[in-house]
């Protein structure tokens, strides 16, 4: 595509994501920062990435340091955010900013369609709506970028947020990213660098790279998973949480694991505060990163944990995993089946001590995600006995709302009774004003309920 300064309408999908995030999620629009700088450190990733498969010598600007600069112009009322990251080329420009085929403004525009429009907002606000909030406090944004690749030129990208944008050359910049933001006049005080640093703070201290505010570097640059579980506060397990999800809550448990044979492995995960599936939020996407050495291999990656730990937030570093190892390698990796393995099976037996030893936790782990473990039971042979053993439910013997395990039941079980018996319905009601309960009543058996 050769840029021609044209404009172009944005497709109608984008101007209703446009739209809502003009008019409807003007509480939290602090969050537009935090997306902007997450898209700018996915951008670094990236490039730290790309620098080592290819060696680096076809990378443009190769020497430029990696991080994300912000500057505030309260003279001009803008606000800038640059990174050295991999940048885009006009056709990329294009097809990311200009349509929706990328993935946090498409579930939040699939999750919307779903919810009739009725949804809370600020639980959809929660997904992320990406690049486009920043239209919650600009008139209009400029996108400037060069990419990675040598033989490319740098581009520009203009809108105001309502119709259309413009491509169009400009030659001569740094690789990477910037992003210039004419505030809205009602958004003045994001031209403060003292707000911006704090809202910096707040949010994206995590981010694997520096971030400067007018000079100063504002995040604490370290990679939580590798140092020592003792060395790590509640507070810092709770922001880190935070960072990963883009959320806001706190994870109701966590599992620290480290392992030095068979496999060197550092890893994090968290289970979240609130399940969005059950919100009729469409289904959740992998929430776990991999990683080699801190260079972040596969984001949210399909590959390392089974489905059903789709709902979990985390990192897992792996050293012995070969840096170059490509994503599409990734899914036949042998290494990664192991780490599949070893990490599948030791969050199952933190289920389990949870189960055993902190039961105001487990019982609210269990409400919240006890249906991905349903799930895990009838979809993961390899792992179906255990998670068995993590199965609650009501029963004719349990008083409503009390729960009991397969374990609890078999031992209940009178002599002769060879299997275990279970009555469906859509609620505890339905099942004992039903005909067949009695049955079993008559037997002396006692019946799980499956709600
Ligand atoms: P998402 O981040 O969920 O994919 P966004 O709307 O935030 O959605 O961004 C769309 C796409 O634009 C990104 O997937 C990425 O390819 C590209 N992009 C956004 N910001 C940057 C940036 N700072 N550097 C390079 N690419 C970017």
């Amino acid at each position: 595509m050769t840029p021609t300064n044209e404009k172009r309408e944005f497709k109608t999908e984008v101007r209703k994501v446009l739209d809502i995030v003009i008019n409807s999620l003007y509480t939290e629009r602090d969050i537009f920062l935090r997306e902007l700088v997450s898209n700018s450190a996915d951008a670094l990733e990236k490039m730290r990435h790309q620098e080592l498969v290819s060696g680096g010598d076809e990378v443009f600007d190769r020497h430029v340091p990696l991080e994300i600069s912000i500057a505030c112009d309260k003279d001009k009322k803008t606000l800038t955010i640059t990174d050295t990251g991999i940048g885009m080329t006009a056709l990329e420009l294009e097809e990311n900013l200009g349509t929706i085929a990328h993935s946090g403004s498409r579930a939040f525009l699939e999750n919307l369609a779903e919810s009739g429009g009725e949804k809370d907002l600020s639980l959809i606000g929660r997904f992320g709506v990406g690049f486009y909030a920043a239209f919650m406090v600009a008139d209009k944004v400029t996108v400037q970028s060069r990419s990675w690749r040598k033989d490319e030129e740098g581009h520009q990208w203009e809108s105001d947020g309502a119709e259309d944008y413009v491509i169009s050359p400009c030659p001569g910049i740094h690789r990477g990213t910037r992003i210039i933001i004419e505030l809205k006049d009602d958004a003045l005080k994001y031209a403060e660098e003292e707000g911006v640093k704090r809202i910096v703070k707040q949010y994206s201290a995590f981010v694997p790279f520096p971030i400067k505010v007018a000079g100063d570097e504002v995040n604490t640059v370290q990679a939580l998973w590798t140092k020592s579980a003792s060395g790590i506060s509640d507070d810092e397990h709770r922001d880190f949480y935070r960072y990963l999800g883009n959320v806001g809550d706190d994870p109701l448990t966590r599992l620290h694991f480290t392992a030095d044979a068979p496999l060197a492995i550092r890893s994090l995960l968290y289970v979240p505060g609130e399940n969005l599936e059950r919100f009729g939020l469409g289904r959740t996407e992998p929430g776990v990163s991999l990683y080699c050495q801190k260079v972040l291999i596969d984001h949210h990656s399909k590959h390392l944990l089974p489905e059903w730990l789709r709902f979990l937030k985390g990192v897992v570093d792996s050293e012995d995993l070969p840096l170059n190892i490509s994503r599409q390698a990734l899914q036949d990796n042998l290494l990664v089946g192991r780490i599949r393995k070893i990490i599948t099976g030791r969050f199952i037996k933190h289920l389990k001590d949870i189960s055993e030893k902190e039961p105001e936790t487990w019982k609210k782990v269990w409400e919240t995600f006890g249906i991905f473990l349903k799930e895990g039971v009838t979809s993961d042979p390899a792992h179906e006995k255990e998670l068995a053993g993590l199965l609650r439910f009501e029963s004719s013997a349990t008083d409503p709302g009390e729960l009991t395990s397969l374990g609890e039941y078999v031992a209940r079980m009178p002599e002769g009774q060879k299997d275990i018996f279970f009555l469906g319905g859509a609620s505890r009601e339905d099942i004992e004003s039903g005909p067949y309960l009695e049955v079993f009543k008559k037997q002396g058996f006692e019946a799980i309920y499956s709600l």
